[in-house]
């Protein structure tokens, strides 16, 4: 029997742990999986709490599905019953500029407009930034192959404005990174090849959306493009456990790891060790690299120099009788050049129905980021008045909350830089023999793309483990 060691119990690890299963039982390989996590609890970044009546996410809320992965996953793992889409009924996005709360205009798809009469309206971009927008249609393609940062290519191709007010906070924000290091084919991949398909984003976001359109109209069953779990994102980590038979050691630290044989030995944090015939280490770069400097120091380097920065939510639920906001859309988002020190608030209970106990309004407010780490650092009642104070600002709330939960995640998002894709093919050539790297650090931050990067590092590892079993058995 072969043994697998998965490190680390975040949606990636076990992910892969769960396919890794599924692939061994349908390959015929006889495979023992362990699973290690340093946290008492599984999930990592996936977190939901449920106090009163409310369902509130630590880390992420929802996720994408043009991306299907994680779509595929919660069918088949049995929660089609609990699936649920954004009310649509309150479709919408405020940008924060200038002292108002402004609409993100109709007909906008990944910050292209689509549409030309509520664009043209809208209050949000001035009439030069709106032009400048407009000069896309006429800028001939990049022919360059070579990789750039997303404020390089919104400034070529929709202009300085487009980027303040629209990328920066829309784009950027959902990487919690800097427009001006954000690697856009690491990100936003789609966008290069728009380009490159029509010479335009105008042109290729008008020919997505009348191709949404007729797909709709020809009958197809119309998705959410976000998604979640009634009950929260944590019921997608309780049924992966639940269909995991392996062994999961939780509340465990991986402290060491060399090579033995053909394999790798662990040490635990309790002094205990495994044995591994092959190895998947699905934890934040920073940590991999420390398990890794004995092995390959050019590799351990490397991941090190994945770069990571901090951010708290703050979750403040409120009597809806006492709220005196109508929460139209689906929250704000705040450009880098506003003076406030919110990157962006969700409301969530308008995003997504029972979110908030009956009667009640849920709001989550993001805080940190590549500008203002330090504020993560603030104690809970110093980061509650300081979101408080700004929803005043903003949103003019002067009601109690019922409730407030703080969340912080230090180092928890990793920032794919310039030139990321080619630095991760190289760390990827470096792993010894039956040790793979996996996770957000990597290929992907979205949930749907952790999901796929486990799914297919788990099938890399069944596939060396089979191509092991005939050598060895033969000598
Ligand atoms: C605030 C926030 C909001 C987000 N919102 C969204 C969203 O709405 N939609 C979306 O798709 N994505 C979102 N994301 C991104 C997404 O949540 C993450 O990228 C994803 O959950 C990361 O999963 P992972 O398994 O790769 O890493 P992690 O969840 O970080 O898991 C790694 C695990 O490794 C464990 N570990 C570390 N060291 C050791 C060790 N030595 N031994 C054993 N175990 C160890 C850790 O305890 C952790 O559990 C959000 C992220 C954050 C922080």
């Amino acid at each position: 029997m072969k043994h697998l060691v998965i490190v680390g119990g975040g949606i990636t690890g076990l992910a892969a742990a769960y396919y890794a299963q599924k692939s061994a039982a349908a390959q015929g390989l006889d495979l023992a999986i362990t699973l290690v996590e340093r946290g008492a609890r599984l999930g990592g970044k996936i977190m939901t709490d449920t106090p009163d009546g409310f369902v509130i996410e630590g880390g992420p809320d929802s996720f994408i599905t043009q991306k299907p992965w994680a779509l595929q996953l919660c069918r088949e793992l049995g929660l089609d019953d609990q699936l649920v889409g954004t009310n649509d009924a309150r479709r919408g996005v405020y940008v924060w500029r200038k002292g108002k709360l402004r609409k993100m205009p109709d007909g906008v798809m990944l910050i292209i407009p689509t549409r030309f009469l509520p664009f043209a309206t809208s209050n949000l971009i001035s009439w030069p930034g709106k032009l400048r927008m407009g000069m896309d249609l006429f800028i001939r393609p990049r022919q360059d192959d070579s990789d750039e940062s997303l404020a390089d290519f919104i400034r070529r191709r929709l202009g300085r404005e487009a980027l303040d007010v629209l990328a920066e906070p829309m784009m950027a924000g959902i990487h919690v990174s800097d427009a001006e290091t954000l690697s856009l084919q690491a990100t936003f991949p789609r966008f290069i090849e728009t380009e490159r398909k029509y010479g335009s984003l105008v042109r290729g976001m008008i020919a997505a959306r009348k191709a949404a359109a007729a797909h709709s109209r020809n009958g197809a069953g119309k998705t959410s493009v976000f998604m979640t779990l009634r009950g929260g994102l944590q019921a997608l980590i309780d049924a992966l456990a639940d269909a995991f038979t392996g062994t999961i050691k939780a509340g465990r630290s991986v402290t060491g790891l060399e090579r033995a044989g053909d394999g790798y030995a662990l040490t635990l944090d309790d002094d205990t060790s495994l044995h591994a015939d092959a190895l998947i280490l699905a934890t934040p770069a920073y940590v991999s690299a420390d398990l890794l400097r004995d092995q390959s120091a050019e590799l351990a380097g490397m991941l090190d120099a994945v770069r990571y920065v901090s951010t708290a939510t703050v979750s403040l639920g409120y009597d809806a009788a006492t709220f005196d906001h109508p929460l139209d859309g689906f929250g704000f988002v705040v450009p880098r050049s506003e003076p406030t020190r919110l990157l962006a608030c969700t409301w969530t209970s308008s995003k997504f129905t029972h979110r908030a106990a009956p009667g009640s309004v849920l709001l989550r407010a993001f805080v940190g980021g590549p500008r203002r780490e330090d504020l993560v650092d603030l104690d809970d009642a110093a980061l509650i008045g300081l979101v408080r104070d700004e929803l005043r600002q903003i949103m003019g709330i002067r009601a109690e909350p019922l409730l407030a939960r703080v969340f912080r995640w230090h180092r928890g998002n990793p920032q794919y830089e310039v030139g990321h894709l080619q630095r991760v093919d190289r760390m990827e050539a470096l792993c010894p023999p039956g040790l793979y790297l996996t996770g957000s650090a990597f290929r992907g931050v979205g949930i749907p793309d952790c999901i796929k990067q486990g799914q297919a590092t788990a099938q890399a590892v069944i596939d060396y483990l089979r191509q092991a079993e005939p050598a060895r058995m033969g000598s």
